[in-house]
């Protein structure tokens, strides 16, 4: 049947045939640059006057595309279009479902390189994350689509004598999918792919900064043979149609990855159940989130600096888990500390069309402000050690800063920052450094360098985080392997990629016959 699932593997990048195959997609890319992206609403393409334009992080003179926008008129339309549909595809079989997106997977790898293309030209993000992300999108096809199956006769329960039970697995409805543009391909493939496959319609509003790799894999999936309606795409301004789908009466399932604010605000109006309505809407949000690596007394300071840098840095600490904070026993504060300085000190910034950029930009002028404003506030409550410096003339780019001598409590250890700033904080002890490290609304990651195996044991229990890594860094979940997800205000702890994450888009039905 099918091979047992192992995630994709990641291009390497130091093959100078690689390298020249990237840079023929990247010219692929570039010769699409100004095209426009209809929307899609039960198979139909409709292109409306008004546009969502999505320009270069790296250069914002460069147009990467458009599309068309949804107003409510174009939303309702696209409901009745899911609701219609949704009959009959929720009784589609299962494994016919799952071999949709095992299609759209074959697909994607043809054209991996471009769609990782278009991810570097739309979101800033360097070649190797990009490629990383795609991998994960392929990932999310391949894992859901076996675990579909897996559920296909439901699960086992008992029977007493004179009886027949029944446990099995039915759809929900209308599911609207609101990913983040930080994740523009792999979160939006993921959350898309899961209402589908668990027989779900769905309406799929892109990140408004990133909506050509949405626009793209709606190509995809349509071309795999999604029925119409099936999958709608319906990009649009936030605040013209974000809270109108989420309360429209005919939303049964609202998947989101954002920021805390925008989830808190999807989980309370989706509370509320409209007229006409007759079920309870399930909310899952992915918020933020302020990861924390703790560095033990007597680990290895390679291993703690690499992790730190990383964890930080990465696509310019854009992640909910990016490792934000560092609390490092004060032994070795002062060696850490100087040599996460210089490996920082070591990172290129520039236009991530440049493989080697290691840092791109922040993804838009809000963005930048944001980070450039919280660098100010850094200056007040910690020592520079490094960066705070920026540029927004061409692209909004901002060199990775670190700050020393952090206290637990300073705003920019508690705050989600989303962008290259890193605090650095002293702990005099393992337990006091777990103390601070849960000292935060969110839970979602964390990471742990030591080589104290009661310690680490202490971390199991103690280090409230939804996903905790030992002896790594604190990003960089894999679909299959580390099911993602956190505790708090970080979210609804809904483990995408995981096990039990396809349970959340179907309603158990419980049946009993008579013998
Ligand atoms: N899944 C990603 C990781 O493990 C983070 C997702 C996000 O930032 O939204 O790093």
């Amino acid at each position: 049947m099918y091979t047992v699932y192992s995630h994709e593997p990641f291009t390497d990048f130091t093959n100078e045939e690689n390298q020249k195959e990237f840079l023929e997609a990247l010219a692929v890319v570039k010769k699409d640059i100004g095209k426009e992206y209809p929307l899609v609403i039960g198979g139909e393409e409709i292109t409306t006057k008004d546009k969502l334009v999505s320009t270069n992080p790296c250069d914002t003179s460069e147009v990467i595309g458009s599309v068309s926008k949804a107003t409510p008129k174009e939303i309702d339309k696209a409901f009745e279009a899911a609701k219609a549909a949704f009959p009959k595809w929720s009784q589609t079989s299962h494994i016919a479902r799952a071999e949709l997106l095992f299609r759209a997977a074959a697909i994607m790898r043809r054209r991996k390189h471009e769609l990782s293309a278009t991810v570097v030209k739309e979101a800033g993000k360097p070649w190797v994350e990009a490629d990383i992300e795609v991998a994960e999108g392929i990932d999310f096809l391949e894992y859901y689509g076996r675990q579909m199956i897996e559920m296909k006769d439901g699960k086992q329960i008992e029977s007493r004598d004179g009886e027949s039970n029944q446990y099995l697995y039915m759809s929900a409805g209308v599911a609207v999918t609101i990913p983040p543009w930080n994740f523009s391909a792999a979160i939006m493939m993921g959350t898309t792919v899961a209402p589908l496959v668990t027989g779900n319609t769905v309406l799929l509003k892109p990140a408004e900064p990133t909506p050509i790799i949405a626009a793209k894999f709606v190509d995809i999936m349509r071309e795999a043979g999604v029925p119409d309606g099936v999958l709608n795409f319906v990009p649009g301004e936030p605040h013209e149609i974000g809270d109108y789908l989420v309360d429209h009466k005919d939303t049964s399932i609202i998947t989101f990855t954002g920021s805390k604010a925008t989830g808190l605000r999807i989980l309370e109006r989706a509370a509320k159940v409209q007229e006409g309505q007759q079920h309870l809407k399930r909310v899952l949000a992915e918020m933020g989130g302020k990861d924390t690596v703790v560095v033990d007394e007597g680990a290895d300071v390679e291993t703690a600096v690499s992790a730190i840098v990383t964890g930080a840095f990465n696509f310019s600490g854009q992640k909910c888990s990016a490792g934000s904070r560092a609390v490092i026993h004060e032994s070795l504060y002062d060696e850490i500390s100087k040599r996460v300085v210089e490996e920082t000190e070591k990172l290129t910034l520039g236009d991530t069309e440049n493989y080697n950029n290691y840092l791109g930009p922040v993804i838009n002028q809000k963005a930048y402000d944001k980070v450039t404003s919280y660098i100010k506030v850094g200056k007040k409550e910690g020592k520079l050690l490094t960066g705070d410096e920026s540029d927004d003339s061409t692209g909004y780019f901002i060199k990775p800063t670190i700050f020393g001598d952090v206290k637990p409590d300073a705003r920019i250890m508690k705050e989600e920052i989303f962008g290259p700033v890193l605090a650095l904080c002293k702990s005099k002890s393992y337990e006091e450094a777990i103390d601070i490290a849960n000292n935060t609304e969110y839970g979602l990651t964390g990471a742990v360098i030591s080589n104290n195996v009661e310690n680490l044991e202490y971390a199991k229990k103690n280090f409230h985080v939804g996903n905790l890594y030992f002896n790594r860094n604190c990003t960089g979940a894999i679909v299959g392997y580390h099911p993602f997800g956190g505790f708090k205000l970080s979210g609804t702890d809904s483990k995408a990629g995981g096990p039990d994450y396809l349970l959340q888009y179907m309603l158990p039905k419980s049946i009993s016959q008579m013998l």
